[in-house]
């Protein structure tokens, strides 16, 4: 949602870089707008003549002549019309589609951190709703302030030309209609970015509720979700209605002024001097424009409040553009690693939080070897996997990768060296076979595809579907079962072959004749990688290389389950636990 704040000319002049590449269609359309404001005075600046000269002197050639000249305005007007709307749409669009594109792009390249940070909501809608109240109501905004500014001036002027006696009293009421403007669109502001906040309140809790669906049902929470939705709503709807009270109310002051301006010229024309130097054409042309000027008037009224919003929102959506990126100043390109990864004296603590979560880690997993984490939950594991890919940057300490700092190291090609499977698959709307793929930089023969299909276990249960290996799964795999995700998971990660290997509670999730099956699967794709196993259950981490014992962000224990065991520490602790409970 955009923030509320005053906007400075900056951002204006910032949006306006983007209509840059677009300024001919842009220059067009203002021509477009001019001309068919222009067109329109000229049709009034012609009313005088047709009265005067056409009815009251009854020529009739002048009066046979008007029915083409009436219809060729009109065309002009139409073709007029036309350009300007086009043109601008087209920059409209344009300008939208790019922000729209380096959003999507950079929300891609920001850390992980960022991410943490906001929520989904608000990201997905400055994507689809800022950038699109940035066209619309910039947009209008120039439409309006060129076209009916343009239409205001050269009616002002004729009227001026026409009897500058009686125009004389726009002099008078222009500046009291500014300063109502001036109050007007103050109030405006306000209230626009009242109006916007309600808004990100609205997407927040529909998103909210969206989400946890499941949950509100079980708990049976809908009346509450219900009624926070209500209270939200309805603040949106007074706002709304406060807008729109203020709109109505300066619409009429302008207008009850306006007439005061009115009054004025039918009281000057009672003059008999006044009277013998103003034809019956002038006088009703002068009246007619004042009342003509009333519309443009009122749009005029709104329209800085209009750009105001436009700008706010642009605010909000070069904010987000101006966030850096991840760092990628790492030189290094790593090939094919071995696999010896080395943590040192490693610190952290997530960006934004006071918290440190790791105190001094040290270990090293040489390769091929498995490393298993185990502790409470909270106590720092999946920091510590999620340090690897570099997600975050350390606080202080080293990590290393066949003694490469990861930091001196290109993202791309550190991460190439990693597969990671853990509790939460994201699948894509696809087909399990692109799923599996995903990401692959050469193509995948079919029998390539088909050998770690079968030795994930995907084969087993994608064979019973209708397209086989080519099924679409839904969003993020709707249609699978949590076993079945993890597999294909596990496939994406074999094919990957990536020397190290990153598993995050993997099989907590699932029961034990699943987790018997991915057990296979996952012995498969330990083979010959260094392995970081992150498990819940210690049956399944018994085989490996050493155990980290982890409690509070501290490493408390390390050695292999035997010698663990024999310390009676923490581990054998923790295994007594869960032998008592599970088995
Ligand atoms: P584990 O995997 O051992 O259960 P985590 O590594 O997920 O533990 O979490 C360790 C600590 O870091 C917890 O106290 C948790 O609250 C905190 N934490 C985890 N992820 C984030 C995050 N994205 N932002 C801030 N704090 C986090
Ligand atoms: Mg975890």
């Amino acid at each position: 949602m955009a923030k509320p704040t005053s906007v400075s000319p900056a951002i204006a002049r910032r949006l306006l870089s983007y209509v840059k590449p677009f300024r001919l269609g842009f220059v067009v359309a203002a021509l477009g707008m001019l001309g068919y404001a222009l067109v329109d005075v000229y049709f009034i600046s012609k009313l005088p003549g047709f009265i005067d000269e056409g009815i009251n002197a009854k020529n009739t050639d002048y009066l046979r002549y008007a029915p083409v000249f009436v219809i060729g305005i009109f065309v002009l007007r139409g073709c007029c019309n036309f350009i300007a709307s086009y043109c601008l749409n087209w920059v409209g669009t344009n300008v939208v589609q790019t922000l729209r594109q380096q959003l999507f792009d950079h929300y891609m390249q920001l850390p992980v951190s960022y991410h943490d940070q906001h929520s989904t909501g608000e990201l997905i809608s400055k994507v689809t709703y800022n950038t699109e109240q940035i066209k619309q109501t910039t947009s209008r905004a120039l439409a309006v302030m060129v076209r009916e500014g343009a239409f205001v001036t050269g009616l002002v002027v004729m009227m001026f030309y026409h009897s500058w006696q009686l125009s004389a009293i726009f002099l008078l009421i222009a500046p009291v209609i500014a300063i109502v403007v001036r109050l007007v669109s103050k109030r405006f502001r306000l209230l626009s970015r009242n109006i916007q906040n309600a808004m990100g309140d609205v997407t927040t809790s529909s998103e909210q509720m969206l989400n946890g669906h499941k949950v509100i049902l079980s708990f049976g929470g809908q009346k509450i979700e219900s009624e926070r939705f209500a209270r939200i709503n309805n603040i949106t709807r007074r706002q709304d209605v406060k807008m729109e009270a203020t709109r109505a109310i300066s619409v009429s002051t302008i207008q009850i002024i306006a007439s005061f301006a009115l009054a004025f010229v039918v009281y000057m024309a009672s003059f008999p001097e006044m009277l013998d130097s103003l034809s019956a054409g002038v006088f009703t042309t002068i009246v007619g424009s004042m009342m003509m000027l009333l519309r443009p008037l009122k749009q005029l009224t709104t329209v800085n409040s209009e750009f105001q919003r436009g700008l706010s929102a642009a605010k909000s959506v070069f904010e987000v553009l101006d966030q850096p990126v991840e760092q990628d100043t790492g030189t290094v390109t790593l090939d094919k690693v071995a696999g010896d990864i080395r943590f040192e004296k490693v610190n952290f603590t997530y960006p934004g939080h006071d918290k440190q979560v790791l105190f001094d880690i040290s270990f090293t997993a040489a390769r091929g070897k498995t490393i298993a984490l185990v502790g409470r939950s909270g106590s720092g594991k999946t920091t510590i996997s999620s340090l690897l890919p570099r997600f975050y940057e350390l606080t202080s300490g080293d990590i290393f990768i066949d003694e490469h700092n990861i930091r001196d190291c290109t993202l791309a090609s550190l991460r190439q060296q990693l597969a990671v499977v853990s509790q939460h698959v994201t699948l894509f709307n696809d087909s399990i076979a692109n799923n599996i793929t995903y990401g692959c930089t050469v193509p995948v023969s079919d029998a390539q595809l088909l050998a770690v299909a079968e030795k994930a276990h995907v084969l087993e249960f994608a064979s019973q579907l209708k397209d086989g290996l080519n099924t679409v799964i839904g969003e993020n795999g709707v249609s699978l079962s949590g076993g079945q995700r993890q597999r294909i998971a596990i496939a994406r990660a074999l094919l990957r072959e990536a020397p190290i290997l990153i598993l995050d509670e993997a099989t907590s999730a699932l029961d034990t004749e699943s987790e018997r099956k991915i057990q296979s699967a996952l012995g498969e794709l330990l083979k010959g990688r260094t392995s970081i196993v992150i498990a819940h259950r210690l049956s399944t981490i018994e085989n490996a290389d050493s155990i980290i014992v982890m409690d509070q962000g501290r490493i408390v224990e390390q050695g292999d389950h035997h010698s663990l065991l024999a310390q009676n520490g923490a581990y054998a602790q923790l295994y007594k636990l869960q032998f008592g409970e599970t088995q």
